[in-house]
């Protein structure tokens, strides 16, 4: 796996100051992607243990909440074995602290399937992972006004009550940030 860039005090990708990873290689080509680069399997650097070493120190201050994977597509068959083994040490190492998951998947339908990567590495790593925003960006359900999501087709999933009920759940408490005001309001 590569990946194109780590942000390390990121506001915009899940709740709280997060480490963000940005992994390389989409085969969903959406119309808007505003990260075309990322398509590329082979953009940016190799992942390496070093680099989760990297990751997984950045995590450790207690300001920041957590680790969101993004891309590219992190759910992509590539990619899905590395980042079950960074998600697995980021269990172990920061208890605490959550892990969200942007893809362009679908949670009943591709992933919930079984129909994309191996079954089993799937299952492992969605049972580490907290929340996942899923679906493809579409510029013409785009809101500026959503948090956390481009467009209001994508929906942020509760991953381990999902599981457990065998369908999506939606995250209690999601936000939305009234228009001029820069309040936020619960939808
Ligand atoms: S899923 Fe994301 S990276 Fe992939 S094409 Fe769509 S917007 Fe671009």
């Amino acid at each position: 796996m590569n990946y194109a860039a780590i942000k390390k005090n990121d506001i915009a990708n899940g709740p709280g100051v997060r480490v963000s990873l940005f992994v390389s290689g989409c085969r969903h080509h959406c119309r808007s992607c505003f990260n075309r680069e990322a398509w590329d399997f082979a953009y940016g650097r190799p992942f390496t243990q070093e680099t989760a070493d990297e990751i997984l120190e950045a995590l450790a201050p207690s300001y920041v909440a957590g680790l969101s994977f993004l891309g590219g597509e992190p759910l992509e068959p590539e990619n899905q074995a590395p980042l079950l083994s960074l998600a697995r040490q980021f269990r172990e190492r920061c208890p605490g602290k959550t892990l969200w998951c942007y893809t362009g998947f679908t949670f009943e339908t591709d992933l919930m399937s079984g129909s994309v990567g191996n079954p089993n590495t799937l299952r492992e790593l969605l049972s580490l992972i907290d929340v996942l925003v899923d679906g493809k960006f579409v510029e013409e359900l785009k809101d500026a006004g959503l948090i956390f999501r481009g467009s209001s087709n994508q929906n942020i999933i509760d991953v381990p009550k999902s599981l457990k009920a065998g369908h999506m759940v939606l995250l209690e408490g999601v936000w939305r940030r009234t228009m001029g005001s820069g309040d936020i309001e619960e939808i």
